[in-house]
């Protein structure tokens, strides 16, 4: 793949061939907006990354991104431009937490194969591709005035044991605080009791991004229903692997987690 790339520079012309702004967060977690000509075809890495009907794109960076990647876009005519983007590191904390369930933290083979087909639930619900630009509104707080207790990205060692990045916000609460839609979009998965994010909702607001809201005492949405920013999603909890009453809430690119902070200060509402 880099011998390939190194050669298409080598003979791509010097100038740009044409127009391709982006804005937004070159750093691991972040989030870029973009246009191009349209009827462009754009890939990231490799992946592609659909395109609305006036060129405009939208892709997310992985939390732990090598420090640089490759945009590739062919526009209508053929043309390509690859751009080599150079993306910011990040540090990342150490994030002890206790008082979790022992048998959540090392789960048995038989709960392990649960959990994994659970998994596997989350990961179709989140790569869903929905077309209709929801994400447009921007992404405001689901949860009025929560003191947040967890942040994205840290190094979780629960009970001792080290675990996967923390790949979310917590917003601490009362159990029965209202949770509200982040932004304009489609209910992708409402599941009760799964085993490690319990009451959990996957809502995609289009082009690759979703919202997911965990660890809820009670769930107000179905399956396919459409909701507005703002609307009543469900409450704080602490179903499945929780120590406390919190929501966690996630935003994904297709299955690249980004930091919500970053999102929610890189797109926010438009009121
Ligand atoms: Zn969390």
């Amino acid at each position: 793949m880099k011998a390939v790339v190194t050669l298409l520079l080598l003979i791509a012309p010097p100038a740009l061939a044409f127009d391709v702004t982006m804005s937004g967060r070159m750093e691991q977690g972040g989030i870029v907006t973009g246009a191009a000509p349209v009827g462009s075809s754009i890939t990231y890495n490799g992946r592609t990354v659909p395109t609305n009907t006036r060129g405009g794109f939208v892709f997310g960076i992985d939390r732990d991104a090598a420090p640089s990647a490759v945009l590739t876009v062919t526009d209508s005519k053929g043309a390509v431009e690859i751009r080599t983007l150079t993306i910011a590191k990040r540090d990342w904390k150490i994030d002890r937490v206790d008082g979790v369930p022992q048998s959540l933290v090392t789960p048995d083979p038989e709960l392990t194969a649960k959990i994994i087909a659970e998994n596997k639930i989350m990961a179709a619900a989140r790569n869903q591709l929905e077309l209709a630009p929801f994400y447009e509104t921007g992404f405001m707080r689901p949860v009025e005035g929560g003191r947040i207790s967890g942040v994205f990205g840290g190094q979780r060692i629960l009970n001792g044991t080290p675990g996967s990045p923390h790949s979310g916000l917590d917003f601490a609460g009362p159990i029965g605080t209202p949770i509200r839609a982040s932004a304009d979009g489609v209910v992708a998965l409402q599941r009760p009791d799964m085993i490690m994010t319990g009451n959990t909702v996957v809502i995609n607001h289009g082009y690759g991004l979703e919202t997911v809201y965990i660890h809820m005492s009670k769930i107000h949405v179905t399956d396919g229903q459409h909701v507005k920013q703002g609307d009543l999603i469900g409450e704080i909890g602490m179903t499945g692997r929780a120590n406390g009453p919190h929501l966690h809430f996630g935003i994904t690119w297709f299955n690249t987690r980004l930091d919500p902070e970053t999102v929610l200060a890189t797109l926010p509402p438009k009121g």
